[in-house]
């Protein structure tokens, strides 16, 4: 069986909600573990998911702080933690000689990370630079980056895992459909397209947009991906607070702060041929998150108590989850990208985990 296991380690788009985490994500293929986007308060998350020991590596899309800020103490954690012994090759047991933990990221990253330590990352972190283009093998994961609009060189990426012919499943936080409004199918295998059977299948991939602008073709990334987790700041462009509409391009780069909003992540994933949609990088407080805005506001993740956040994980079961799509079916932010998208879109919460499994027909 082959499977990309996507966990949510944090969802928030510039600074964290309440109880939240920035954006952060962990690509689980089996033999192989690698964490996209190190947002502040992302580590205490993968620590309720996977041990540092088995990860392989992590990657960065671009020099934010929100997306990157959580990575010196990352740092702190394999040098002070680990004494840098990260036993990839040995599941749970540590080598006995220093193996840094490879970092892909973009030029800037790198820069910005440097001075913010002050100090040589090696032999902790083996940052490498990575740019538009750029394919990398990471065990058995097949990344590919695509550079978007934003204000800074950004990298959306696709991972994929090639599979035998057979069919794909994709289950996790599921929803089902009712013209735009919503409701949890607790049950999963739900009739909205997120079971897919498909013949001849020769990879499952997962597209992720970083940060991006409007003017940015997705086709290389998200073309056929079974899940595109695609950044959606504003819930509309009246609380797109700077500049979003008044950019200017030097250098192939924007200027100004280019982000979506939920219907224009939307019709981009539409555009883009992406199979299954799930919002991310929401800006607290925004007019789509005051309702239904994700952790905030008690739902998912449950906060006051560890033992729920455990039953967060298992999300398909939780009656919780339930209440809070039906309140976010009168969601603007939902509404607006669902009909963009032309079939219900999904909204990324903490620890929230989605599946894509494929199975031999
Ligand atoms: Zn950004």
């Amino acid at each position: 069986m082959t499977y990309i296991k996507v966990i949510v380690l944090g969802c928030s788009g510039t600074y964290p909600e309440s109880g939240g985490a920035c954006s952060g994500y962990l690509i689980d293929t089996g033999e192989t573990n690698v964490w996209l986007e190190a947002g502040p308060g992302t580590l205490p998350n993968f620590l309720l998911h996977q041990q540092i020991e088995n990860l392989d590596a992590l990657v960065i899309s671009h020099e934010h702080i929100d997306h990157w800020l959580e990575l010196p103490v990352i740092y702190n954690a394999l040098k002070y933690g680990l004494n840098v012994s990260v036993g990839r090759e040995g599941g749970n047991a540590k080598k006995s000689s220093p193996d840094p933990l490879p970092v892909y990221g973009t030029a800037g990253t790198l820069g910005a990370l440097e001075s913010l330590m002050q100090k040589s990352l090696f032999p902790v972190i083996d940052f490498r630079v990575v740019a538009d283009g750029d394919e990398v093998e990471i065990g058995n994961q097949s990344w590919r980056f695509c550079q978007t609009d934003h204000s800074v060189e950004t990298l959306a990426s696709r991972v994929s895992v090639k599979t035998d012919a057979g069919s794909v499943k994709t289950d996790g936080v599921s929803v089902k459909t009712d013209g735009v409004s919503v409701k949890t199918d607790a049950g999963l295998n739900n009739g909205n397209g997120s079971s897919d059977e498909i013949d001849e299948v020769s990879e499952i991939s997962v597209a992720y947009s970083a940060d991006t602008g409007v003017d940015w073709n997705p086709e290389s990334v998200t073309d056929g991906a079974d899940l595109f987790l695609c950044e959606a700041t504003f819930a509309s462009s009246a609380n797109s607070a700077f500049n979003f509409n008044n950019s200017s391009t030097t250098n192939g780069l924007s200027s100004g702060s280019q982000h979506l909003t939920a219907r224009q992540a939307g019709e981009l994933a539409k555009r883009g041929g992406a199979k299954r949609l799930v919002l991310t990088h929401r800006r607290p407080n925004t007019n789509g998150s005051e309702v239904g805005g994700g952790t905030g506001t008690g739902t998912a993740g449950g906060n006051e108590d560890g033992s729920e956040l455990e039953d967060a994980s298992e999300i398909e079961n939780s009656s919780e989850i339930e209440d809070v799509n039906e309140v976010k079916s009168e969601d603007t932010y939902f509404k607006e990208a669902s009909e963009a998208f032309g079939s219900p879109v999904e909204l990324a919460e903490v620890n929230a985990v989605y599946n894509i499994v494929s199975t031999m027909s």
